[in-house]
């Protein structure tokens, strides 16, 4: 048996709107989940796992989630956001010789994007709406 507990949805969401009441940023996930944790925290431990928990703020419209990002070296096509999974969408350009080119890509659910040279997240910035 573990010694700490999973926490349910609802809790990190109520963990969430308690933390951001009394702040407007948290500068990254790793701190976001420590507060989270703390904030959970009774006789019992809890621990959430940081995907996890971006997935919940993603889905819950709470934050605002800025994504900083490096561009790597490497030219790859991108099927999936590497922030929330999402299917990418391509961003194209019309060629002068009618067709088309593919100039990057869009998640349709978060604010990743990425040029043709891959952008890995690096940091994540949450937000209070
Ligand atoms: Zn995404």
């Amino acid at each position: 048996m573990p010694d700490y507990r999973v926490p349910k949805n609802e809790q990190i969401l109520d963990a969430l709107k308690s933390i951001f009441l009394r702040r407007r940023t948290v500068s990254s996930q790793r701190e976001l989940k420590k507060l989270v944790e703390k904030e959970l925290r009774s006789d019992e431990e809890f621990k959430v796992g940081e995907q996890r928990l971006r997935h919940i703020v993603l889905d819950s419209g709470l934050l605002d989630v800025d994504i900083h990002c490096r561009e790597s070296l490497e030219k790859r096509h991108l099927s999936k956001c590497p922030v929330c999974e999402s299917k990418l969408k391509k961003v194209r350009n019309l060629t002068v010789f009618g067709g088309t080119v593919t100039l990057g890509f869009k998640c349709p659910r978060c604010a990743y994007w990425s040029g043709l040279r891959k952008r890995v997240p690096m940091r994540y910035v949450f937000t209070r709406r």
